[in-house]
């Protein structure tokens, strides 16, 4: 098989909350957002060898080859030195991993998986390793039965809408404002071409859930509930949302200082969701 290699950030083997069921999960690493509340801000960046990690890797798992970063896990013990002192939001440990690789992975962990999901960084970003990933896994009589989805910003323009639909089974997709300056604030972009998605999405019948990041003061104004609301109903009356409670873990900059979502605001505005229409809002088990 010559198929495209993904920058991986981290492999998760079992994961019951990044879609249904039991799911192998792939971090890709790159982010077209650069959100000042992402929990995990090393995938953001790619890594452009700078080297400034080196010095900071007690283990010395770290080294510069011919230009380029080299690290070796053995030595690593996993202290994250590395991340904290990466200018671009990166990480020297990532790994460049074939779709074999990941089928291999897949059939070794089969039993208990009820299917794959690619998240990120951005897992759209790397469209061509991510559609090459569901063909091969809806083509293996071992695999087939495995539900591929997208954990996604939506941040990406119809026509390749149209090539990763017809091998997705699902998609989540976040949204993280609707007011359009509010949105540019929390990520750096534009939410045009996420709302838009949503629509694609939905028609072709694969919007597993939208997902809401709600920030005291930011994302729980009642015009931004009001727009969620509306916006989730005219999707249709099988939509299903996710409510996440802004929390402090991995955030960055202004972040740092915003207060925390508490369980009894998003009780309120789950209510309010259910009572508008939404069939299915689902909730934080934690706030962490
Ligand atoms: S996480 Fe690993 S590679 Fe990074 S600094 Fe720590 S020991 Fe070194
Ligand atoms: S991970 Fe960051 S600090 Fe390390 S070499 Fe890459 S860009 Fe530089």
């Amino acid at each position: 098989m010559n198929s495209p290699l993904a920058t991986v950030n981290k492999i998760l083997t079992y994961s019951c909350v990044d879609g249904p069921g039991n799911r192998l999960v792939i971090f890709l690493q790159g982010c077209n957002f650069n959100c000042v509340t992402c929990h995990n801000p090393y995938t953001v960046g790619l890594c452009d060898h700078c080297g400034a990690c080196i010095p900071t890797c007690h283990a010395n798992a770290l080294e510069m080859v011919n230009g380029q970063i080299a690290f070796d896990p053995s030595a690593c013990d996993q202290c994250d030195a590395c991340l904290d002192i990466c200018p671009i939001s990166s990480s020297p440990m990532v790994q460049h991993i074939s779709v074999e690789d990941i089928l291999e992975i897949a059939r070794k962990n089969k039993p208990f998986l009820n299917g794959i999901t690619v998240s990120g960084g951005e897992a759209t970003l790397q469209l061509k390793f991510v559609i090459a990933l569901f063909e091969e896994v809806k083509a293996d009589p071992e695999l087939k039965s495995l539900t591929c989805f997208v954990d996604t910003n939506g941040h990406l323009g119809g026509q390749s809408w149209g090539r990763l639909l017809p091998v997705t089974d699902g998609v989540m997709l976040d949204i993280k404002a609707f007011n359009t300056a509010l949105h540019h604030g929390l990520t750096g972009q534009d939410n045009a071409k996420t709302l838009k998605a949503a629509k694609t999405v939905q028609d072709a019948g694969k919007l597993y859930e939208l997902r809401f990041l709600v920030i005291p003061g930011k994302t729980d104004t009642a015009a931004e509930i009001e727009s969620l609301t509306s916006f989730a109903r005219a999707l249709g009356p099988d939509i299903r949302v996710r409510l996440n409670a802004f929390q402090h873990h991995g955030v960055r900059a202004e972040a740092e200082d915003w207060e925390t979502m508490a369980k009894t605001g998003i009780d309120k505005i789950a209510a309010h969701l259910r009572k508008a229409g939404i069939p299915e809002v689902i909730t934080p088990a934690f706030y962490l």
